[in-house]
């Protein structure tokens, strides 16, 4: 069996769960469990609208779930034209109903808690299953809706609720193989569960994707797609770099490296049940349904090229920390972390040296608390207008030269590296530049990267006793004499 997710702008509207009804046609023989996203922006809505009923603004909250449900009854007369539509459009109505009921409790105790808050979030799932539930079936296809709270079990930590994966593991084959034994194609909510007592939980935001390995690892999926609106993973930013290609193939860890800086496809963290189960998992087009996509899987083959991509993160700010005296450094980076961590700033990328600290962070982050906690350390000093640049390859581990390569290219372009750090794993080399060089920047490194000559195995030499750079060309070897 497989798992097919579909995102939120892969259903969200009638012509894109049109083109998911085709989708899952095309894959039927492979007996497919469908996972599905709110339609896009509702999740977003759902919050909205929970806080303005918290906040005593609850006409301007019930207006908006007006505009959602016209939004839901809409797609589904555009689909359905008339046919079979009676039944779904009275159970959309009565979730409707309850949802307008938690919103007006929340007004009246003026606050939302987060059992409540996962509660609303989950009407948005619940209403899209049902719409593609009802889809597949006036297509002809043998569609079972599938109630996600009653299959994926979570403690109950609200909004980010940890799955208990045995009792899932339990419930899915349950409840789920049997379905897929008599060649019907299970529908669920992705995103949505709940504690064993039923309680609705949510696993966090964009949590469909985890409940994609989730069922996929449970039930022992020979493959998870993850149906969304790009190509795939890229060896750079297309707009940025007309030359950018899509990865065929990426290593869990490699794609993991990326996400951090840019990558938003997914966050590979959430697929980590299907990894560990050795399950390739594959993102897909659904406006381009024939196109390959990025395979992402725990040991991807080996990329013909040393790099495997190139994620530029803009927004960043450098927080450099100066220490007035060398024999005060004891316990100075713990005094620092934990400063960043009491004011809950999540650190991008961090480089020391005996006397002095810079950490870049996300520029949207507010530093004032977190600065003024900082000078106590140290003389601090605030850059703005950064931009972190992450070279990911599993390639690059034990390869000579290729920093010296890549710090030659920027230099001769005129490009000031503010800071460098190479992850523990070698799997990638990041560094700050000014966040006006990095199209420059990214144009030049991927040229000397993923041109044809990047391919030539000889072009950076391996570590071994002999290890020397090999000129491929004459640009090396201007670099080489440029002492490079
Ligand atoms: N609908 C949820 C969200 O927007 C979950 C998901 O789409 O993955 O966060
Ligand atoms: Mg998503």
């Amino acid at each position: 069996m497989i798992v097919m997710k579909f995102g939120g702008t892969s259903v969200e509207n009638s012509e894109a769960i049109e083109r998911v009804a085709d989708i899952v046609r095309s894959r039927l023989e492979q007996r497919p469990v469908v996972v599905v996203s709110a339609l896009a922006g509702v999740t977003d809505s759902l919050v909205t609208v929970s806080q303005l009923a918290a906040s005593g603004a609850l006409a301007e909250g019930l207006r908006l779930h007006r505009q959602m449900r016209q939004r839901h009854f809409g797609v589904l007369a555009s689909l359905l034209n008339g046919r079979g539509e009676t039944e779904v459009r009275s159970r959309l109505q009565a979730l409707f109903d309850a949802l307008e009921d938690v919103l007006r409790g929340v007004a009246a105790l003026g606050e939302l808690s987060p059992r409540t808050s996962d509660n609303v979030l989950s009407f948005g799932e619940m209403l899209s299953s049902h719409v593609v539930h009802t889809t597949f079936r006036a297509r002809g296809m043998d569609a079972v809706l599938v109630d996600s709270r009653q299959v994926l079990v979570t403690d109950g930590a609200h909004t980010r609720a940890v799955p208990q994966v045995e009792e899932t593991n339990r419930r899915l084959r349950q409840s789920l193989k049997p379905l897929l034994n008599a060649g019907r194609v299970p529908v669920m909510g992705g995103f949505i569960a709940a504690t064993s007592e039923g309680t609705p939980t949510t696993l966090g935001r964009g949590g469909s994707d985890f409940s994609a390995a989730l069922v996929g690892a449970g039930l022992g999926a020979r493959k998870i797609e993850i149906w969304t609106d790009v190509e795939g993973m890229m060896t750079t930013d297309p707009r940025l770099c007309p030359d950018a290609r899509r990865i065929d193939t990426i290593g869990f860890d490699e794609a993991s490296e990326l996400a951090y800086f840019g990558a938003k496809v997914l966050h590979p963290a959430t697929l980590i049940p299907a990894v560990e189960k050795n399950i390739p998992l594959y993102i897909l087009n659904s406006r381009n349904p024939d196109s390959k996509g990025t395979c992402i899987r725990a040991h991807a083959r080996p990329s013909k090229t040393i790099l495997r991509s190139i994620a530029a993160k803009r927004g960043v700010k450098v927080i450099n920390v100066r220490l007035p005296r060398i024999f005060a450094a004891q316990g100075f980076l713990h005094a620092l972390f934990e400063a960043f961590d009491r004011h809950a700033c999540p650190v991008d990328l961090v480089s020391t040296s005996e006397v002095s600290v810079s950490v870049a962070v996300d520029a949207s982050r507010d530093l004032a608390g977190l600065v003024q906690d900082l000078k106590r350390l140290g003389n601090v000093e605030v850059e703005d207008k950064k931009a972190i640049l992450c070279l990911v390859g599993e390639k690059l581990r034990g390869r000579i030269g290729v920093a010296a390569r890549v710090f030659g290219v920027l230099a001769s372009a005129g490009i000031n590296v503010h800071m460098i750090s190479q992850g523990a794993s070698e799997i990638n080399i990041s560094f700050v530049i000014e966040e006006r060089d990095i199209p420059e920047a990214v144009k030049q490194l991927h040229s000397l990267f993923f041109a044809e000559r990047a391919g030539d195995p000889r072009w950076i030499a391996r570590r071994g006793p002999r290890a020397k750079a090999l000129p491929a060309d004459g640009s090396s070897a201007r670099a080489s004499r440029a002492g490079l």
